[in-house]
C-alpha cells in the first residue's frame, strides 16, 4: 500500500473503532487530514465540540487560530497533515486517559510511518508526551530535537493560548522557528544536534526533562 492508502485505511478503522471508551461520545471520529506526502506532521489532543460535528479536526476556534499560526510560519493548511493523539471526543473535553491513549496509539504510528514527515509538531502535552514523556511544556517549547531519528518540535496547543492570551506572543514566536527547522532537516540533518531517546508509553509527563533534551539549535 502506498502512503494515502494507509492513511485512507486507518480512516477507515477509525471511524470503525470500538477499542476504548470514547466510541460512546463521538459523533464522529476525527483520524485527521491533509496530504500523505506532507512534510510536516501537527498533532493535537483530541477533537472538541466542532470537530466531533464535523469529523475534521481544529474546526473550532483553536482551528482558526492555527491557520493564522501556519500562515505566519508561511504555510498553508492544505500543505500539513493535521490529527490527534486520540481520534474520539472525550466527554465534556477531558482529558484523554492513559487506556485511551494507549488504545488509540497505533493508529498515530501508522500515520507517522505512512506520512514519514520532515517535522513533528507536538500541539499540547499529550501529543508531546509521546515522543518526550518526561518533558515539561513549559520548559522546552518551541525548540526542536531529534527523538529517534525524527524532529520533535513541541509546542503549546494552540487552545492553550486562547485560554491565557498572555501565551499568544511566545506561540507566535515558536511557529516562527519552523521554516527554519523545516530548512534545516531538508539540508542536513546531520547538524542537528541529537538526543536519542527510546520511546516510551508512559504517559507521565510532570518532571523535567534531562539536560541534554535541551540541546537545540
Ligand atoms: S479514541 Fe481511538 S481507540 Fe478510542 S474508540 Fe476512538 S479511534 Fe478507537
Amino acid at each position: 500500500m502506498n502512503a494515502k492508502e494507509i492513511l485512507d485505511e486507518v480512516a477507515a478503522q477509525v471511524t470503525q473503532c470500538e477499542k476504548c471508551q470514547l466510541r460512546f461520545s463521538r459523533k464522529n471520529a476525527v483520524p485527521g487530514e491533509g496530504p500523505a506526502n506532507s512534510e510536516i506532521m501537527f498533532i493535537g489532543e483530541g477533537p472538541g465540540f466542532y470537530e466531533n460535528e464535523q469529523g475534521r479536526p481544529f474546526v473550532g476556534q483553536a482551528g482558526k487560530f492555527l491557520d493564522e499560526l501556519l500562515e505566519m510560519a508561511g504555510l498553508k493548511r492544505e500543505q500539513v497533515f493535521i490529527c490527534n493523539v486520540v481520534k474520539c471526543r472525550p466527554p465534556g473535553n477531558r482529558d484523554p486517559e492513559p487506556q485511551e491513549l494507549q488504545a488509540c496509539n497505533g493508529y498515530l504510528d501508522r500515520q507517522i510511518e505512512a506520512i514519514n514527515p520532515h517535522v513533528i509538531v507536538t500541539l499540547g502535552r499529550f501529543s508531546m508526551a509521546k515522543f518526550l514523556p518526561q518533558a515539561r511544556i513549559s520548559s522546552i517549547h518551541g525548540n526542536a530535537m531529534l527523538v529517534n531519528g525524527r524532529m520533535i518540535v513541541p509546542m503549546f496547543h494552540p487552545a492553550a493560548a486562547l485560554h491565557q492570551p498572555s501565551l499568544k506572543p511566545q506561540v507566535i514566536e515558536d511557529f516562527k522557528k519552523l521554516p527554519e527547522y523545516l530548512a534545516q532537516m531538508k539540508k542536513d540533518q546531520k547538524e542537528i544536534p541529537v538526543f536519542e531517546q527510546k520511546e516510551e508509553t508512559s504517559s507521565d509527563h510532570n518532571d523535567e526533562p534531562p539536560a541534554e533534551q535541551l540541546s537545540l539549535f
